[in-house]
């Protein structure tokens, strides 16, 4: 039990354990080991989560904002400082690769907190001249926010929750996935170390059942989910029902488009980046890779060649490349995918297979699958796989490929690559998406928004867009002259 955490929950500036909530198992998923056991967050525990992000928001939101903004990049500066451990941690919780840890997760998490600390003291209101008199408006917080994490990217998410709503003064009661709670722990630990009041960021583990009762506490005002789409159909609902402020970060099924003139082996590399990065399991994953028919056999003869050179294994060996999927069943599901892909008539190029890796017998791990001849109408090339099946489809045109990427009721995310950037700005403008990328795929820098249009969500993550989604504005009228009365 080599991750145990000293408690389930960190509330107030303390781990806090509550062995009555129902118990939710720890598994490294390289072997299918029990890494630790926590428990579900009981009503008690909750209400405690609660309380104490009241008080907490209270005495944040007095201290000025360049005390404020201090915070959060020393917490960014701890968390890099920490990088391995954090690391270390998120690659034992979710399976991804070292490799990918050390770059994406815990440094991903760090960049929010030092965007978000930088521009802290410039969040405001304006003046605005009325001819004598003159109003001015207040940028101020919500109060407490709820911020309820997907598996793909623990640490990463909650950094970017918490990070914009703490920048505005708000406090945020955070709960993991159930399949990965370790790394939030540490964050609101590293809160704390850099200085932030206790309360200000507390972690509840916990089901779905702990983030509905989170969602519909008249103590929240705002609910930010990570998640499926069912599931933010569900939390939307109930925060609509409390008229609570909400972000939606939901699914997809991006489509990627390689056009003619594009430079081959950069779009393989990005379509690979955008298919196979944490085994497939990321939301804006371009899965729907349209090739230009007149490229089609070259792109796909070295496509697949790249792909078999892919090094699966040991997520803690740094030249491992790809670890196992997070669950067995999630592997499940997605060799589910693979099967009705070659039922459907698809050609399974390579993959899909279950790898025989030496020591890891155990573990949830799948070759990563390319698919050609793949058509509109098949089940994996319409819903979300959340696996490394990437499915390549054939494209004569510009108008015919804009309108079939388009096709689908998800926008989280969608990439060309060509040569011609009057091409490439004249086909990102017409793809309903709400993150686009030219000649590159799934970077996420934190001064970027990010987030969907359609089923995808609403809202946005990152830069200052974020700072809309955690603050509201208030107006003030000042009179400078009698009040001009008719009575
Ligand atoms: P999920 O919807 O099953 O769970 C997400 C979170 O919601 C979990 O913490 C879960 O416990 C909680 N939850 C479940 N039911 C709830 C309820 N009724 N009320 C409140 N909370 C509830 O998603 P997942 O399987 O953890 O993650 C994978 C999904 O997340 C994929 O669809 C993926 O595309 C999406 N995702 C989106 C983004 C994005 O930024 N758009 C990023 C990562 C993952």
């Amino acid at each position: 039990m080599k991750y145990q955490p000293p408690a389930s929950h960190f509330i107030d500036g303390n781990p806090v354990e509550d062995t009555t909530g129902r118990p939710i198992d720890v598994i490294y998923p390289a072997t299918g080991e029990t890494i630790a056991t926590i428990h579900s967050a009981t009503d008690t525990v909750i209400s405690q989560a609660l309380e104490s992000a009241v008080r907490a928001q209270a005495e944040w939101a007095a201290r000025s904002p360049t005390e404020r903004g201090r915070v959060l990049r020393r917490a960014a500066d701890i968390m890099r400082d920490r990088n391995r451990e954090l690391s270390e941690i998120e690659t034992h919780d979710t399976g991804k690769p070292l490799q990918e840890t050390l770059v994406a997760d815990a440094m991903s998490g760090a960049d929010a907190l030092e965007y978000f600390g930088g521009i802290t003291p410039t969040i405001g209101g304006e003046t605005v001249e009325l001819g004598g008199d003159f109003a001015y408006t207040r940028r101020e917080p919500l109060g407490v926010c709820v911020g309820i994490g997907a598996w793909n990217y623990p640490i990463q998410i909650a950094s970017w929750k918490a990070a914009p709503a703490l920048a505005c003064g708000n406090a945020m009661i955070f709960k993991p996935s159930e399949m990965t709670p370790l790394s939030a722990l540490k964050l609101a630990e590293i809160l704390i170390d850099a200085g932030a009041p206790a309360g200000l960021l507390n972690v509840v583990q916990g089901y779905g059942d702990v983030g509905a009762a989170l969602t519909t506490d008249p103590r929240v005002a705002k609910v930010s989910l990570t998640g499926s789409v069912p599931t933010g159909r569900k939390v939307y609902a109930s925060a609509a029902e409390g008229l609570r402020h909400v972000t939606m970060e939901l699914g997809g099924k991006s489509p990627l488009i390689v056009f003619e003139d594009a430079d081959i082996e950069n779009a393989i590399g990005g379509a690979m980046l955008g298919n196979f990065y944490s085994t497939g399991q990321i939301c804006s994953n371009g899965t729907r890779v349209f090739v230009h028919r007149a490229i089609r056999d070259r792109f796909v003869e070295r496509l697949v060649e790249r792909t078999r050179s892919i090094v699966i294994g040991d997520p803690m060996d740094e030249a491992v490349q790809l670890g196992p999927m997070v669950s067995a069943t999630q592997r499940e599901k997605v060799m589910g995918y693979v099967e009705t892909g070659k039922t459907e008539g698809a050609t399974l190029e390579i993959g899909g297979g279950i790898p025989s890796i030496q020591g890891f017998e155990n573990g949830y791990f799948i070759e990563p699958a390319v698919f050609t001849g793949v058509t509109d109408d098949m089940t994996i090339a319409k819903e979300e796989i959340f696996g490394p099946v990437m499915s390549v489809l054939d494209f004569e045109d510009d108008d015919e490929v804009i309108a079939r990427a388009n096709a689908t009721e998800f926008g989280l995310a969608a990439g060309v690559f060509t040569a011609n950037m009057t091409r490439a700005h004249k086909a990102v403008a017409r793809l309903l998406a709400g993150t686009c990328w030219i000649n590159t795929y799934n970077l996420t820098p934190a001064g970027m928004p990010f987030g969907g249009v359609k089923a995808s969500g609403f809202g946005r993550e990152n830069a200052a867009a974020a700072i809309d989604a955690y603050s509201q504005v208030k107006s003030v009228y000042v009179g400078l002259e009698p009040v001009d009365s008719p009575y």
